[in-house]
Protein backbone atom coordinates (compact mmCIF):
# COMPACT_ATOMS: atom_id res chain seq x y z
CA UNK A 1 0.00 0.00 0.00
CA UNK A 2 2.58 2.65 0.97
CA UNK A 3 4.73 1.78 -2.26
CA UNK A 4 1.53 2.56 -4.01
CA UNK A 5 1.35 5.89 -2.44
CA UNK A 6 4.45 6.05 -3.59
CA UNK A 7 4.00 5.93 -6.94
CA UNK A 8 0.97 7.69 -7.01
CA UNK A 9 3.03 10.55 -5.70
CA UNK A 10 5.36 10.31 -7.67
CA UNK A 11 3.25 9.97 -10.91
CA UNK A 12 1.26 13.26 -10.06
CA UNK A 13 4.76 15.14 -9.45
CA UNK A 14 5.62 14.15 -13.27
CA UNK A 15 2.42 15.15 -14.12
CA UNK A 16 2.63 18.44 -12.61
CA UNK A 17 6.14 18.91 -14.28
CA UNK A 18 5.08 18.31 -17.31
CA UNK A 19 3.64 21.27 -18.43
CA UNK A 20 6.91 23.45 -17.95
CA UNK A 21 8.92 21.11 -20.11
CA UNK A 22 6.80 20.32 -23.17
CA UNK A 23 5.41 23.83 -23.20
CA UNK A 24 3.37 24.01 -26.41
CA UNK A 25 4.55 25.93 -29.17
CA UNK A 26 2.29 28.35 -30.65
CA UNK A 27 1.99 27.15 -34.36
CA UNK A 28 2.53 29.75 -37.04
CA UNK A 29 2.22 29.85 -40.59
CA UNK A 30 3.60 31.94 -43.37
CA UNK A 31 2.86 31.99 -47.04
CA UNK A 32 6.49 31.33 -47.98
CA UNK A 33 9.88 30.81 -47.27
CA UNK A 34 11.16 34.12 -47.04
CA UNK A 35 8.23 35.35 -44.06
CA UNK A 36 9.04 31.62 -42.16
CA UNK A 37 12.86 32.68 -42.09
CA UNK A 38 11.50 36.33 -40.38
CA UNK A 39 9.15 34.59 -38.58
CA UNK A 40 11.41 31.77 -37.02
CA UNK A 41 13.89 34.71 -35.98
CA UNK A 42 11.43 36.69 -34.47
CA UNK A 43 9.43 33.67 -32.98
CA UNK A 44 12.45 31.91 -31.81
CA UNK A 45 11.34 28.47 -29.22
CA UNK A 46 8.23 30.23 -28.53
CA UNK A 47 6.98 29.26 -32.32
CA UNK A 48 6.48 26.43 -34.35
CA UNK A 49 6.92 27.61 -38.18
CA UNK A 50 5.08 25.97 -40.92
CA UNK A 51 5.78 27.26 -45.01
CA UNK A 52 2.98 26.90 -47.12
CA UNK A 53 5.23 27.55 -50.09
CA UNK A 54 8.21 26.29 -49.66
CA UNK A 55 12.12 26.17 -50.50
CA UNK A 56 12.53 27.43 -53.97
CA UNK A 57 8.93 26.88 -54.76
CA UNK A 58 7.16 29.62 -56.36
CA UNK A 59 4.23 31.41 -54.65
CA UNK A 60 2.89 33.26 -57.97
CA UNK A 61 1.26 30.46 -58.88
CA UNK A 62 1.17 28.42 -56.23
CA UNK A 63 -2.17 25.63 -55.76
CA UNK A 64 -2.91 24.86 -51.91
CA UNK A 65 -3.27 21.62 -51.01
CA UNK A 66 -6.26 20.62 -48.77
CA UNK A 67 -3.89 20.06 -45.84
CA UNK A 68 -3.11 24.32 -46.19
CA UNK A 69 -6.85 24.86 -44.93
CA UNK A 70 -5.94 22.40 -42.43
CA UNK A 71 -3.04 23.68 -41.10
CA UNK A 72 -4.33 27.95 -40.90
CA UNK A 73 -7.73 26.41 -38.88
CA UNK A 74 -5.17 25.01 -36.33
CA UNK A 75 -2.66 28.11 -36.67
CA UNK A 76 -2.46 30.87 -34.13
CA UNK A 77 -1.12 33.18 -36.34
CA UNK A 78 -1.12 33.32 -40.34
CA UNK A 79 1.67 35.60 -42.15
CA UNK A 80 1.66 36.75 -45.61
CA UNK A 81 3.03 39.05 -47.70
CA UNK A 82 0.24 41.02 -49.40
CA UNK A 83 0.08 43.34 -51.84
CA UNK A 84 -1.62 40.80 -53.99
CA UNK A 85 1.25 38.09 -53.88
CA UNK A 86 -0.83 35.39 -52.83
CA UNK A 87 -3.66 35.71 -54.95
CA UNK A 88 -4.59 32.09 -54.06
CA UNK A 89 -4.89 32.69 -50.54
CA UNK A 90 -8.20 34.29 -49.85
CA UNK A 91 -10.34 31.00 -50.91
CA UNK A 92 -7.60 29.04 -48.83
CA UNK A 93 -8.67 31.40 -45.75
CA UNK A 94 -12.26 30.77 -46.44
CA UNK A 95 -12.25 27.26 -46.88
CA UNK A 96 -10.30 27.41 -43.07
CA UNK A 97 -13.09 28.62 -41.38
CA UNK A 98 -11.28 32.07 -41.48
CA UNK A 99 -11.19 32.38 -37.79
CA UNK A 100 -7.19 32.36 -37.52
CA UNK A 101 -5.51 36.06 -37.24
CA UNK A 102 -3.82 36.83 -40.33
CA UNK A 103 -0.71 39.33 -40.20
CA UNK A 104 0.11 41.24 -43.34
CA UNK A 105 4.30 41.68 -43.20
CA UNK A 106 3.97 44.83 -45.98
CA UNK A 107 1.49 46.97 -43.88
CA UNK A 108 3.00 50.69 -43.67
CA UNK A 109 4.95 49.86 -47.04
CA UNK A 110 4.07 52.49 -49.59
CA UNK A 111 4.45 49.99 -52.84
CA UNK A 112 6.22 50.80 -55.93
CA UNK A 113 3.87 50.13 -59.17
CA UNK A 114 4.23 48.23 -62.02
CA UNK A 115 1.87 49.26 -64.33
CA UNK A 116 -1.50 49.83 -62.30
CA UNK A 117 -0.68 47.04 -59.98
CA UNK A 118 1.56 47.30 -56.93
CA UNK A 119 4.90 45.34 -56.79
CA UNK A 120 4.83 42.71 -54.16
CA UNK A 121 8.64 41.73 -54.00
CA UNK A 122 9.10 44.94 -51.16
CA UNK A 123 11.18 42.05 -49.56
CA UNK A 124 13.65 42.95 -51.81
CA UNK A 125 14.60 46.14 -50.13
CA UNK A 126 16.56 45.69 -46.70
CA UNK A 127 15.02 48.99 -45.20
CA UNK A 128 11.48 46.47 -46.22
CA UNK A 129 12.41 44.01 -44.56
CA UNK A 130 12.99 45.72 -40.97
CA UNK A 131 9.59 46.54 -41.63
CA UNK A 132 8.26 42.98 -42.21
CA UNK A 133 10.20 42.18 -38.99
CA UNK A 134 8.35 44.27 -36.99
CA UNK A 135 4.99 43.69 -38.18
CA UNK A 136 5.26 40.19 -37.71
CA UNK A 137 6.71 41.13 -34.23
CA UNK A 138 3.72 42.91 -33.37
CA UNK A 139 1.35 40.03 -35.13
CA UNK A 140 3.21 37.29 -32.71
CA UNK A 141 2.81 39.70 -29.35
CA UNK A 142 -0.69 40.26 -30.18
CA UNK A 143 -1.27 36.79 -30.63
CA UNK A 144 1.06 35.29 -27.56
CA UNK A 145 1.06 38.32 -25.27
CA UNK A 146 3.28 36.19 -22.85
CA UNK A 147 5.92 35.63 -25.44
CA UNK A 148 6.20 39.89 -26.19
CA UNK A 149 9.33 40.39 -24.25
CA UNK A 150 10.93 37.29 -26.00
CA UNK A 151 9.16 38.63 -29.52
CA UNK A 152 11.26 42.32 -29.26
CA UNK A 153 14.28 40.72 -27.91
CA UNK A 154 14.22 38.63 -30.55
CA UNK A 155 13.26 40.75 -33.27
CA UNK A 156 15.66 43.62 -31.94
CA UNK A 157 18.84 41.32 -32.44
CA UNK A 158 17.40 40.51 -35.97
CA UNK A 159 16.91 43.93 -37.02
CA UNK A 160 20.53 44.85 -35.84
CA UNK A 161 21.83 41.75 -37.88
CA UNK A 162 19.42 43.29 -40.99
CA UNK A 163 20.88 47.06 -40.16
CA UNK A 164 23.89 45.31 -41.29
CA UNK A 165 22.98 43.51 -44.39
CA UNK A 166 21.96 46.29 -45.77
CA UNK A 167 25.22 48.57 -45.20
CA UNK A 168 26.87 45.90 -46.64
CA UNK A 169 24.92 46.01 -49.48
CA UNK A 170 24.95 49.24 -50.25
CA UNK A 171 29.01 49.13 -49.63
CA UNK A 172 28.71 45.98 -52.53
CA UNK A 173 26.67 47.75 -55.33
CA UNK A 174 28.16 51.45 -54.96
CA UNK A 175 31.36 49.71 -56.07
CA UNK A 176 30.44 48.03 -59.11
CA UNK A 177 30.95 51.14 -61.66
CA UNK A 178 27.32 53.08 -62.42
CA UNK A 179 27.36 51.78 -66.02
CA UNK A 180 27.54 48.34 -65.24
CA UNK A 181 24.94 48.35 -62.82
CA UNK A 182 22.33 46.58 -65.05
CA UNK A 183 21.19 43.41 -65.91
CA UNK A 184 18.11 40.64 -67.06
CA UNK A 185 16.73 38.52 -64.90
CA UNK A 186 13.65 36.29 -65.68
CA UNK A 187 10.89 37.80 -63.77
CA UNK A 188 10.62 41.42 -62.67
CA UNK A 189 11.58 40.85 -58.55
CA UNK A 190 13.94 43.23 -58.12
CA UNK A 191 12.31 46.64 -58.47
CA UNK A 192 12.64 47.48 -54.82
CA UNK A 193 16.33 46.18 -54.53
CA UNK A 194 17.08 48.66 -57.59
CA UNK A 195 14.99 51.48 -55.96
CA UNK A 196 16.90 51.28 -52.66
CA UNK A 197 20.43 50.34 -54.64
CA UNK A 198 20.84 52.11 -57.45
CA UNK A 199 20.79 49.81 -59.77
CA UNK A 200 18.43 48.51 -63.41
CA UNK A 201 16.69 45.32 -63.70
CA UNK A 202 15.15 44.50 -67.35
CA UNK A 203 12.59 41.58 -66.91
CA UNK A 204 10.82 39.97 -70.05
CA UNK A 205 8.39 38.33 -67.90
CA UNK A 206 6.82 41.39 -65.84
CA UNK A 207 5.82 41.26 -62.21
CA UNK A 208 4.60 37.84 -61.89
CA UNK A 209 5.85 34.47 -63.00
CA UNK A 210 2.39 33.68 -64.57
CA UNK A 211 2.65 35.71 -67.34
CA UNK A 212 3.53 34.74 -71.32
CA UNK A 213 6.84 35.66 -73.04
CA UNK A 214 6.04 36.86 -76.28
CA UNK A 215 8.85 36.45 -79.30
CA UNK A 216 8.58 40.19 -80.11
CA UNK A 217 9.33 40.94 -76.12
CA UNK A 218 12.26 38.35 -76.92
CA UNK A 219 13.82 40.78 -79.93
CA UNK A 220 13.35 44.05 -77.90
CA UNK A 221 14.70 42.94 -75.19
CA UNK A 222 18.44 41.20 -76.94
CA UNK A 223 18.15 44.97 -78.60
CA UNK A 224 17.91 46.64 -75.38
CA UNK A 225 20.78 44.33 -73.88
CA UNK A 226 23.02 45.47 -77.01
CA UNK A 227 21.83 48.85 -77.30
CA UNK A 228 22.37 49.56 -73.99
CA UNK A 229 25.86 47.16 -73.27
CA UNK A 230 24.07 45.28 -70.54
CA UNK A 231 26.71 43.21 -68.91
CA UNK A 232 25.16 39.72 -68.22
CA UNK A 233 21.93 38.39 -67.66
CA UNK A 234 20.79 36.18 -63.92
CA UNK A 235 18.73 33.10 -63.89
CA UNK A 236 16.26 32.94 -60.75
CA UNK A 237 15.34 30.03 -58.65
CA UNK A 238 11.69 30.39 -58.59
CA UNK A 239 11.74 30.71 -63.31
CA UNK A 240 11.98 28.58 -65.90
CA UNK A 241 16.02 29.18 -67.18
CA UNK A 242 15.16 28.37 -71.08
CA UNK A 243 14.00 31.78 -72.07
CA UNK A 244 17.35 33.44 -70.08
CA UNK A 245 19.93 31.20 -71.59
CA UNK A 246 18.19 32.15 -74.74
CA UNK A 247 18.52 35.74 -74.34
CA UNK A 248 22.04 35.02 -73.34
CA UNK A 249 22.90 33.05 -76.15
CA UNK A 250 21.00 35.22 -78.92
CA UNK A 251 22.63 38.50 -77.47
CA UNK A 252 25.73 37.89 -76.39
CA UNK A 253 25.52 38.70 -72.52
CA UNK A 254 26.85 36.60 -70.00
CA UNK A 255 24.95 34.23 -68.13
CA UNK A 256 25.99 35.51 -64.43
CA UNK A 257 24.79 33.24 -62.33
CA UNK A 258 21.30 32.24 -60.06
CA UNK A 259 19.78 35.08 -58.37
CA UNK A 260 17.07 34.36 -55.59
CA UNK A 261 13.93 36.44 -56.14
CA UNK A 262 10.72 34.77 -54.07
CA UNK A 263 12.14 31.98 -52.23
CA UNK A 264 14.91 30.97 -50.21
CA UNK A 265 17.01 27.23 -50.85
CA UNK A 266 16.62 24.29 -48.36
CA UNK A 267 19.28 24.04 -45.84
CA UNK A 268 22.00 22.53 -48.58
CA UNK A 269 21.65 25.77 -51.20
CA UNK A 270 23.42 28.92 -51.07
CA UNK A 271 20.36 30.69 -49.88
CA UNK A 272 18.19 28.70 -46.94
CA UNK A 273 17.94 32.44 -45.04
CA UNK A 274 17.10 35.75 -46.11
CA UNK A 275 20.66 37.03 -44.96
CA UNK A 276 22.33 34.41 -46.51
CA UNK A 277 19.68 35.26 -49.79
CA UNK A 278 20.47 38.72 -49.89
CA UNK A 279 24.17 38.01 -49.48
CA UNK A 280 24.41 35.71 -52.04
CA UNK A 281 22.74 37.75 -54.54
CA UNK A 282 24.91 40.59 -53.95
CA UNK A 283 27.92 38.78 -54.29
CA UNK A 284 27.06 37.21 -58.17
CA UNK A 285 25.84 40.93 -58.86
CA UNK A 286 29.50 42.19 -58.18
CA UNK A 287 31.17 38.91 -59.59
CA UNK A 288 29.37 39.20 -63.02
CA UNK A 289 29.37 43.19 -63.14
CA UNK A 290 32.97 43.87 -61.82
CA UNK A 291 34.96 41.64 -64.23
ZN1 LIG B 1 8.07 37.21 -58.04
Amino acid sequence: MRRLQFWLIALMLVASAAPAHAQARLDVVASFSILGDFARNVGGERVNVTTLVGPDGDVHVYTPAPADAKKIADAKLVIINGLGLEGWLPRLVQSSGGKTAIVAATNGIAPLKIGGDADPHAWQSVANAKVYVANIRDGLSAADPAGKTSYEANATSYLAKLDALDAQVKAAIDKIPADRRKIITTHDAFGYFAAAYGMAFIAPQGVSTESEVSAKDVAKIIAQIRKQKIPAVFLENVSDDRLLKRIGAESGARIGGTLYSDALTDAKGAAPSYLDMMRHNVKQLAEALMS
